[in-house]
């Protein structure tokens, strides 16, 4: 049995690493066109920041794929043959498969704008574009920064520590308005300014100005001129979907996947932010670009590959970021924006769901710089922000993720000036104790 994997990340190592929990004869190669092979790619944020060496960001050594038996493959697949079970390569060679899994992650959306293949744009995307990022801040001083989301932030915030002037550019007038509310994308603008970082809101990019083949300047959609050699990029990410497309794979916004993670294709299976899921709650397909999911659904899709039938249960998406220096957890449905619904652009770190607005009560607590925002329906808490002290972090998460019914304690939480702790820890504590058994 050869199990064929597309993709050495998050998801594809995962999937391997289930599939050889329950096969210890089969074959799995797994094939990557990156020469970096398998890394951490939410830590190129902390390389970029000097706050990690590059070395900490690889988590398998070459000895950990020989002791269990993965082959490492450096190429590029261009197409399936879902008829022989053979996958194309860029070099005309072709590889048998049994099984395959598409995990081939999604890239930085370039913009449709003059000058953007210019030297000297560039992406926090892969570990390749992150050194020749690193390089250029060796020689430049000065960059704009393009983006709302998480990656620009730390876009921003890594050329910062590497001494370069960053301005910051907002399309809007508040820094992640989807997800955040004013009260929190102004704490994290206020940080952003005090590191340094020149924030510049209501402000597009017009035209990427060049001289002999390198940035120059940037031209703002108003007429305005910046002067500087690097402009990073990171309006959103789109799944790689070429290579499903031309094989003749269903495929909407990701690769459509059915609950065990399947794709139209027999013995082909997808996972990760290639893949697109059926979101229980909404009944929407829906792509998450986040790292824990990516590796449950590679673990979810290696089990099915290796004959374990595993249905994929979509938990309330969950990240633990920084977002200028302040911890910040997320859960859930959070988005403040009523209008916001269909603008499911994808970002890199964010999962759709925290875009929507549900129909909830706004609970909050503010103290310093820590901030606690609970969403409260009904009879159960469906989304959460907790900025700075994370105390709070685990027991929202295990309420919202099993839908704890809160009936006991609804009055209490929405009444005017609740301490949102002392109401929702011991709760917690309790309901813990009678949920045991059942915690995953
Ligand atoms: C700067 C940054 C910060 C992030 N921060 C967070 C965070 O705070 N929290 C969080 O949860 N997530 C974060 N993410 C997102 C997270 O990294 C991704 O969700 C996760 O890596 C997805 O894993 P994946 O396996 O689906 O895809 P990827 O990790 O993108 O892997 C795709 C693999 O496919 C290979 N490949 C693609 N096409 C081909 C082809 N045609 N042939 C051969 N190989 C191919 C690539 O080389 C690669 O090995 C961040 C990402 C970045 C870049």
């Amino acid at each position: 049995m050869r199990y064929a994997i597309l993709g050495m990340g998050a998801a594809g190592i995962a999937a391997a690493e289930a599939i050889r929990a329950h096969d210890s004869g089969g074959e799995i190669v797994c094939i990557s066109f990156e020469s970096d092979g398998y890394y951490s790619r939410p830590g190129l944020a902390y390389y970029l920041s000097k706050e990690m060496g590059k070395r900490s960001l690889y988590p398998m050594s070459d000895r950990d794929f020989s002791d269990r038996q993965i082959k490492k493959y450096h190429n590029l697949a261009v197409r399936l043959d879902t008829v022989n079970n053979e996958i194309l390569l860029s070099d005309g060679k072709r590889l048998r498969y049994d099984k395959a899994l598409l995990a081939l992650g999604a890239e930085a959306v370039v913009p449709d704008l003059e000058g953007v293949n210019l030297k000297g744009v560039v992406y926090l995307d892969s570990m390749a574009r992150t050194r020749e990022m690193i390089d250029l801040a060796r020689r430049h001083k000065r960059a704009v920064v393009v983006g709302g989301g998480i990656t620009a932030l730390e876009l921003a915030e890594g050329l910062a520590a590497r001494r370069v002037r960053v301005d910051y550019f907002l399309r809007g007038d508040r820094y992640w308005n989807r997800v955040l509310d004013e009260m929190e994308s102004g704490l994290i603008i206020q940080r952003l300014k005090h590191e340094g970082v020149q924030v510049h809101f209501n402000t597009e990019v017009g035209e990427i100005v060049g001289k002999r083949g390198q940035v120059n300047a940037v031209r703002t959609t108003d007429g305005r001129l910046f002067k500087t050699n690097l402009v990073g990029l990171a309006i959103g990410v789109r799944p790689r979907l070429d290579l499903a497309r031309v094989s003749g794979l269903t495929v909407n916004r990701g690769v459509i996947v059915d609950e065990f993670l399947q794709t139209s294709a027999p013995q082909v299976w997808a996972a990760g932010d290639v893949a697109e899921v059926v979101d229980p709650d909404s009944g929407r397909g829906v792509v998450d670009s986040l790292w824990p999911v990516a590796r449950q659904q590679g673990r979810v899709a290696g089990l099915n590959m290796a004959g374990i039938r595993t249905e994929y249960h979509r938990r309330s998406p969950l990240n633990v970021t920084r977002l200028a220096g302040l911890t910040t957890t997320i859960i859930g449905q959070v988005g403040t924006e009523s209008n916001n619904g269909d603008d499911l652009t994808i970002v890199r770190g964010e999962s759709e769901t925290w875009q929507r607005t549900p129909e909830a009560v706004i609970c909050q607590n503010v103290e310093d710089i820590n901030r606690v925002r609970v969403m409260v329906a009904q009879n159960k808490l469906v989304g959460a922000v907790v900025m700075g002290d994370q105390a709070l972090s685990r027991p929202l998460d295990d309420l919202i993720s099993n839908e704890a019914n809160i009936a006991p304690i609804r009055d209490r939480l929405t009444a005017p000036g609740a301490d949102i702790s002392k109401i929702i820890r011991p709760f917690w504590e309790n309901w813990r104790r009678n949920n045991a058994d059942q915690e995953p």
